[in-house]
């Protein structure tokens, strides 16, 4: 039995989510996105022109999602990676504009001051076969991005630390 009708969406988002329900289950789709949640686990597909941190966010901030970690795989066309610098307390930032597949995607899910705080790292590699990788700051998907989020019960916070000038879990 298929049938579908519209979730609200959060003010800040651009479109609508749908629901779409098929014989294999409930199908939660976006303009740039779509996925469905397994147990404790979301299937994320990213769909071409999709930005992977801000789809991310939306997703999570869509499901409540406030502790959990992420693994992914994908194409992307370009990627803006930080390098952070632990004399400096600074981030050193580079975007590289190519067609990269992504060898690599880690990270974990927190909540810093009540709002979603992804802290994810990437690896891609380009066609040289040679593999860049950092801090992931932005990446822009070339045609598309399997991810997955394994969330988990209850809360992990963040909190600034003046010594390591990161927001490093707070527990
Ligand atoms: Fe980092």
């Amino acid at each position: 039995m298929a049938g579908c009708f519209f979730v609200p969406a959060c003010a800040s988002d651009m479109g609508a989510i749908v629901e779409v329900s098929n014989d294999s289950g409930v199908v939660m789709k976006k303009e740039g996105y779509q996925y469905k949640q397994l147990g404790s686990k979301y299937f994320v597909r990213l769909d071409k022109d999709s930005e992977i941190v801000s789809a991310l966010k939306e997703i999570c901030r869509e499901n409540n999602i406030t502790a959990g970690a992420i693994t992914g795989l994908g194409a992307i066309k370009s990627v803006t990676f930080g390098f952070f610098n632990p004399e400096t307390k600074e981030y050193k930032e580079k975007t590289f504009n190519d067609y990269m597949e992504i060898t690599s995607l880690i990270g974990n899910v927190s909540q810093k001051d009540d709002e979603v705080y992804l802290h994810l790292h990437m690896n891609a590699s380009g066609k040289d076969y040679k593999t860049i990788g950092g801090h992931l700051v932005k990446a822009v998907v070339s045609a598309t991005s399997e991810i997955i989020i394994d969330t988990a019960d209850g809360n992990i916070g963040r909190k600034f630390s003046e010594e390591i000038g990161l927001n490093l879990f707070d527990f």
